[in-house]
């Protein structure tokens, strides 16, 4: 899509700090971290919120999420734990209309959320 801010990202239009990426997703760091590591997984295919997943998208999602964990070892945290987040439109917080998911780490998290 081209006035997307994330597609831009995954294509290379914009600068971001990409800290991995595949055939698949790319994964960079946020530029407002709210946590020592604050880092966004984007599927390279544009789908704009959570709302638009279909079944073709399970195996994405999927693998977002399993990158999330592996992110999560090599930064170190793991084990003491951390979180993860799809907002969702406008009650959700979602800025970015292209999904992506948010990890959090390296400081102890508060819940609820606010
Ligand atoms: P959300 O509010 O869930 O849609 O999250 C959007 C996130 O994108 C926010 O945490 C922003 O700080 C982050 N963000 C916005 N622009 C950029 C950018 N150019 N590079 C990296 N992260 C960004
Ligand atoms: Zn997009």
């Amino acid at each position: 899509m081209t006035d997307c801010l994330f597609c831009k990202i995954v294509n290379r239009e914009i600068p971001a700090a990409l800290i991995h990426e595949d055939d698949q997703l790319v994964a960079f760091r946020d530029i407002n971290p709210q946590a020592p590591t604050h880092v966004l997984i984007v599927p390279r295919r544009h789908i704009a919120t959570l709302n638009d997943l279909g079944a073709d998208a399970d195996g994405i999602v999927g693998t977002i999420v399993r990158r999330a964990a592996a992110i999560a070892r090599d930064e170190g945290f793991a084990e003491a734990g951390y979180r993860t987040v799809f907002n969702c439109n406008a009650d959700g917080g979602q800025t970015v209309f292209h999904i992506h998911l948010h990890l959090l780490g390296g400081r102890p998290l508060t819940w609820p959320p606010g």
